[in-house]
């Protein structure tokens, strides 16, 4: 039967933890110094999702997006996004919707999660969740809070875009 492809862009300002999302889903792996050194624009994984089998692209930056430089290709064909932002860097939060906006002139609007990531470091907080919480709701976005050093909830990130994309 036909395997789907789904391309994932993931978004948000510099590290939040978005290369080593990636890479913890795709490779298994987390280096606190992780630097795009792999030469290729995104990293994929084949899942089975409601007995269909998917393939998801994931898709990195090499930092561009602290330059707001992120080119039309990188966003290009996208059909489902990862807003993420960090527990301890409080203006990665408040940039959330202005990536979506980002996004959404680009790809219209397709299935999107909120990523709160690094929740291993919550007593740094620098959000609370009751704005995290009502963010999500303004945007009509699902939130999930992960910790890609500790390998929490990465998965069900990924999982619940692919979801969504077959019901569409
Ligand atoms: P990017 O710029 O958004 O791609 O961020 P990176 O993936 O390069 O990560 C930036 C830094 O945050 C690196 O030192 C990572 O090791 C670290 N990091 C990423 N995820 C987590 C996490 O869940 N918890 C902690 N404590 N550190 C993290
Ligand atoms: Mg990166």
């Amino acid at each position: 039967d036909l395997e789907i492809a789904l391309k994932v862009v993931i978004v948000g300002n510099g590290a939040v933890g978005k290369s080593s999302m990636i890479q913890r889903y795709c490779r298994g792996t987390f280096t606190r110094d992780y630097k795009k050194t792999i030469g290729v624009d995104f990293l994929e994984r084949q899942i089975e999702c409601n007995g269909e089998d998917v393939r998801l692209m994931l898709w990195d930056t090499a930092g561009q997006e602290e330059f707001d430089a992120i080119t039309k290709a990188y966003y290009r064909g996208a059909q489902a996004c990862v807003l993420a932002f960090s527990t301890t860097d409080r203006d990665s939060f408040e940039a959330i919707h202005s990536w979506k906006i980002k996004v959404e002139d680009e790809c219209g609007k397709i299935p999107t999660v909120i990523v709160q990531n690094k929740v291993d470091l919550i007593e740094r907080s620098q959000v609370n969740p009751q704005e995290v919480d009502i963010l999500a709701r303004s945007l009509g976005c699902k939130l999930i809070c992960t910790s890609v050093k500790d390998d929490v909830n990465v998965n069900n990130v990924f999982r619940y875009l692919a979801t969504r994309c077959l019901k569409e």
